[in-house]
Order: structure tokens, then sequence, then C-alpha cells
């Protein structure tokens, strides 16, 4: 048996919205891995089943990942990974890596399970790859046991939490959760390192879920993400058996909004919109251009299930940028 820890609080609800339903122009199910958890809530927290067992059976005693300043992966990392007893060291990303992170947000989350923060360029972090394996040598070299997971745990090992979401799903279809017994048309998510999207692809065929992931980059573009998705994939093979059924990956890059991070004000005034209209609330750097992106899409899948991802903390670092849409 491959370790695993059990770290996610599920099921997680298949959350309906007639309200939902109205405001994106299909019928939709949202899973909500929102709740995946307390704190160190989303999707990340299914990918670190995995990766954190096998630290542990490494005898592990830091783990090191990396992300954006805001990185939702890192908090989760570094939360999951303080219940455990483990030390993180987080590579975080920003244009100003000599001024202090502001203490909002994830960031906040992450200093108070006392994560060690570095601060790096974005130029840095093109090389984050070789960046962590030096770290880790560094961190050899002092007596520690590092464990490296990739950015947003998004390698073979960590999809198998997104292939294992989706026989979740399929239990709660046969329980007459979802639309019925053969599923939806399209599992639809938010992308941002591409293991969602390649454990999804793993798993919604094979558990009758699905016969199409439909992926919403938030960075990057399509051809990107398929090659990312396809060497994970790749790379997968040694860890499931062989010849199961794969569903179809499409993925859209029209709706990243101005950059990274940053939703448009139409985007904003969307997830504002959603809020007051079913009290879902989704965040400006994944779910909110994911839904916004699946209320724009045409020809739309009829039977949609929205993985929501989480991102909450993301949200709450931005407050300002929604004093427009919440203005008067
Ligand atoms: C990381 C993240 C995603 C993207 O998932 P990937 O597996 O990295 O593509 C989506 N939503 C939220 C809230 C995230 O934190």
């Amino acid at each position: 048996m491959r370790p695993r820890l059990r770290l996610v609080h599920g099921p997680t609800p298949l959350w309906r919205s007639d309200a939902l339903d109205a405001l994106v122009g299909t019928r939709v199910w949202v899973k909500r891995d929102d709740m995946t958890g307390g704190a160190e809530a989303g999707n990340k927290l299914r990918k670190l089943e995995f990766l954190l067992a096998e630290a542990g059976a490494r005898q592990a005693s830091v783990v090191v990942t990396c992300g954006g300043i805001q990185s939702n992966h890192a908090r989760a990392t570094a939360l999951a990974a303080a219940s455990l007893g483990l030390r993180s060291l987080l590579l975080l990303r920003t244009t100003t890596p000599s001024e202090p992170a502001p203490l909002a947000g994830n960031v906040l989350l992450d200093r108070m399970v006392g994560a060690e923060l570095r601060l790096i360029t974005p130029a840095e972090y093109r090389e984050r790859g070789a960046l962590m394996q030096r770290v880790a040598e560094e961190l050899e070299a002092r007596g520690e046991r590092p464990y490296v997971i990739p950015e947003g745990g998004s390698n073979a090992l960590g999809s198998l939490g997104y292939e294992d979401a989706m026989r979740e799903v399929r239990q709660q279809l046969d329980l007459g959760l979802g639309p019925g017994r053969d599923g939806f048309d399209a599992v639809v998510h938010a992308c941002g390192s591409g293991g969602t999207a390649a454990g999804s692809v793993l798993g919604a065929a094979h558990h009758g879920v699905a016969p199409e992931v439909h992926a919403v980059a938030v960075c990057d573009d399509r051809s990107y993400f398929e090659g990312v998705v396809a060497r994970i994939l790749d790379d997968s093979r040694s860890l499931l058996p062989e010849g199961r059924a794969r569903a179809k990956l499409v993925v859209h890059d029209a709706f990243k909004g101005p950059a990274y991070a940053v939703a448009s004000d139409e985007q904003r005034g969307f997830m504002v919109e959603v809020a007051k209209k079913t009290g879902l609330i989704v965040d400006p750097v994944y779910t909110g251009k994911a839904l916004f992106g699946l209320a724009r899409l045409e020809p739309k899948p009829a039977r949609v299930l929205f993985l929501h991802t989480g991102g909450l903390p993301g949200l709450l670092a931005q407050a300002d940028a929604f004093a427009a849409e919440l203005a008067g």
C-alpha cells in the first residue's frame, strides 16, 4: 500500500444553488474542496495526503516548497507540516524581496506556524527547481532531512489526490447526490500548476464522473499547461495500473484577466454578484476566474462539476482591490 495521510475532512459537500445556475447559465454542482479543512483547506490538502506521507516515510525533518507570495499551496503545506511536527521552508516569489512580506492572508498563516520564509525574485523563481535543490543541500549540510515538494504539489504523486477526489465524487453520485448515476458532462476548475487537472483527468473517466476536464488557466497558456499535464500523466504511469481510461483535457486561457493574481473589474464584479445572490465566496486569483470563465464559455457543458479549490486567504489579502465594487 502506498503511504497516505488523512488530512482532508471528506467527503466534501456537492453544493447546489439555483441562483448560481442562473448566473452561470448552466447546471452546476460545486464540489466544496474549499471545505477540505479549516485554515489549511483547499485543493492542496488532497495532494499533501500523498506527498507528506512520503515525507514521513522518508523521515523528513523539514519540508521545502515554493509559490507566489500569497501561495495557498505554501500555506497549506506549512500548516499541514506543523500539524505533523515538521518544519517548513517556503520560497515565495515577490517583486520586492528586500521588503518584509506584509502580514496578511496566507503569509500571516505561514508565519503563525513558524514557517521559514525566503523571498525570491521572479527571475529566481523561474529556476525554482534548482533553487529548491540547493536549499535542500544546504539543509542536509546542517544535519536536516529535507523533503522537496514542487510548485503546487503538482507531480505524479500529488496528482493522486484528485484521482482519489474523483472516486469520492463517484460515491456521491451513487448516493444520488449529483445529477444521476451517469454523472456530469464536464469537470471545471482553476488551473495554476497542473496537478489538479492531471489528477482529474486520471480519475474523472475512470470513475465515471465525467468524460471531459476543463482547466481554466490563471497564468501561462494552453500549450504550457498541455505540456505540464502530459508530463505529470507520463510520470504517473509508474503509480497506477496501465490502460485506464482518461478524460479529455480542455485548457482555456482566455480568462486569466490582467495578470496572475490580478482580476479585472468585470471579474471582481462577477464575484461580488455571485456572493450577493448565492452566498458563495470565490477568490480573485483562482476560483473566481474559473467560475467567470465557465459563465463566459460558449457552448457550455450541460451538467458541470465545478471544483471549488479554496483560496479564501488570498481574497482576504486583497480586500482593497474590491473597494470600487463594494462602494455605494
Ligand atoms: C493551487 C490552486 C489552484 C490550482 O490548482 P493546481 O493543481 O495548482 O493547478 C486552484 N485554486 C486554488 C484556490 C489554488 O490554491
